[in-house]
């Protein structure tokens, strides 16, 4: 994980001082604690037969591995609607943010922060729309648990398989 290494208030150099157990940075000139926190990110798996939409990764971190359509939510956005229209971003697949369901949080380290994934899942039929790469996918297909299992290596995380499982599970056991 990357350092902090300046104030993003005055630039100045910053130093490290525990409160409450935890060693924080710390901004010796405003003297105030500079916090650091995960990003949240919202993102969809869907779901066809005994299948799940992945993409491939198109942009750094992790080019060219496959994970769930997923992105950074917007400031004022809710995980709900960020999740659809990452969906829609990199897929081309429209679904109701009211049609999603959560299914797991997933957390990603990145070489500068901490991602947790707020990951929804979607039945295949409650979708509008072609399968299209977009955005910053280079490319989208469905996936088996088994095809995933044997190809870890290629996942972003093996925590997208087993987000993948319990979607599969989800969308099933609400048919
Ligand atoms: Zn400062």
């Amino acid at each position: 994980m990357k350092n902090l290494n300046y104030c993003y208030r005055c630039g100045s150099e910053l130093s490290k001082k525990i409160e409450e157990e935890r060693e924080r940075y710390y901004c010796n000139k405003c003297g105030k604690f500079v916090y650091r926190n995960s990003v949240p990110v919202g993102g969809v798996f869907v779901v066809k037969n005994e299948e799940v939409l992945l993409i491939k990764r198109g942009g750094e971190p992790n080019k060219g591995t496959w994970s769930y359509p997923a992105g950074y939510l917007e400031y004022d956005e809710k995980p709900e609607e960020g999740a659809a229209r990452e969906l829609e971003e990199e897929t081309g697949l429209k679904a109701r943010p009211e049609d999603l369901k959560l299914v797991a949080t997933i957390q990603l380290e990145h070489p500068d922060k901490y991602v947790v994934g707020n990951a929804y899942t979607v039945s295949f039929k409650d979708v509008e729309g072609e399968i299209r790469p977009g955005d910053d996918a280079e490319d989208a297909r469905f996936w088996s648990i088994e095809e995933m299992d044997s190809h870890v290596d290629e996942m972003e995380s093996p925590k997208i398989i087993d987000a993948a499982e319990k979607a599969m599970k989800l969308v099933k056991d609400s048919n």
